[in-house]
């Protein structure tokens, strides 16, 4: 059986799926403060799922979770997320995802669970001195968020000197998109991620979609960024899964699509996509935005044989469908 920490959420949801896909049984592991009890009642309806609500904060909660169910590895998605809030309280950043993930690999190491799969990003890198990032540029997260998950990555690799635990770690870029059947999709609250926050200006009377910054030195002045479709970044975590399985060895590998599209060619692109006119209008820069994330996934490719397939207009096809379905 799979423990994913975080299955409720956009990102750990859509990797159950897969899973499931696989024919594997799985186990989430969520505190439902930013995941969704209907994402698991969605997850249910396809296949072998147990729900356990439960906080990695408490040690004794993950605990009892290892003693309860067998588990052969761990896909760990549980923590918070948002850069720009880690940057007013980074207390609460440290103290979750750190602390979490310490308890969750104690466990690991008390009940001989030896495999694990990592949410990691491309915030580890920081300013990229070069484009497109491979796994050998330097790192220099810019936020508490990107700080923690540079420090987890550490502790995985410390873990596995004192109790031989094996870790892939996977920095993720943009990820987008939702289920090709529209189950499960993108759900946060607030909505901070530019696909969404598109979406949503098509749904929501009154809504304006804000393009932060127009003046960066890119072809078209807006941000550039790399957007993996959700589905292909979940097949990466089977296939990481696999990898650990096969070879019993650690590593960690960038995952993206090796292609940048702008904020601009991100909201022409939705135009298109639901052929609608959507609000728009130019706003400040945001604080702690990067110019130009852009992933090298060779080795991903290389050695996990894995690659996107989806495009950016497949992602916000079925991110579009699921939103609809959220406003019908
Ligand atoms: N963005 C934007 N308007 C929004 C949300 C995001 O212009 O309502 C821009 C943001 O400044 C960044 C890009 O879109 O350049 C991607 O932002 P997102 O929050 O989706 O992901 P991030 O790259 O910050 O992880």
């Amino acid at each position: 059986m799979i423990l994913i920490t975080g299955g409720a959420g956009y990102i750990g949801g859509h990797c159950a799926l897969e899973f499931l896909n696989q024919g594997e049984k799985i186990v989430i592991f969520d505190n439902l403060e930013n995941g969704h009890i209907e994402t698991v009642n969605a997850l249910k309806k396809i296949g072998d799922v147990e729900f356990v609500k439960g906080d990695l904060r408490n040690q004794e909660d993950i605990n009892n979770l290892f003693d309860n169910f067998k588990i052969d590895g761990v896909i760990h998605f549980a923590g918070y997320i948002q850069v720009e809030e880690s940057v007013k309280n980074p207390s609460k950043y440290y103290r979750n995802n750190i602390i979490g993930t310490l308890n969750l690999l104690d466990a690991m190491a008390d009940h001989n669970v030896s495999k694990i799969v990592f949410s990691s990003t491309c915030a580890i890198y920081g300013e990229p001195k070069y484009v497109p990032i491979d796994e050998k540029h330097s790192k220099n997260p810019l936020n508490p968020y990107g700080k923690t998950k540079l420090i987890i990555e550490e502790i995985l690799n410390d873990y596995e000197t004192a109790f031989g635990i094996k870790s892939i770690k996977l920095r993720y870029f943009n990820v987008a998109g939702a289920d090709n059947q529209i189950r499960i999709g993108e759900w946060h609250e607030p909505e901070t991620h530019l696909i969404p926050n598109i979406l949503k200006s098509v749904f929501e009377e009154g809504k304006t979609f804000k393009i932060y910054g127009t003046d960066y030195n890119t072809y078209d002045g807006t941000c550039i960024r790399d957007y993996v479709n959700v589905e292909d970044l979940a097949r990466a975590h089977v296939l990481a899964l696999k990898y650990l399985n096969e070879n019993n060895k650690s590593d960690f590998f960038n995952i993206g699509t090796s292609k940048g599209s702008s904020v601009k060619e991100v909201f022409e692109t939705a135009k298109e996509v639901t052929c609608r006119d959507i609000n728009v209008e130019m706003a400040e820069p945001r604080a702690g935005d990067a110019e130009i994330l852009i992933a090298n996934s060779e080795k991903a490719k290389r050695l996990l044989d894995w690659e996107a397939v989806k495009t950016l207009k497949d992602s916000i096809e079925t991110a579009y469908l699921w939103e609809k379905s959220r406003h019908s």
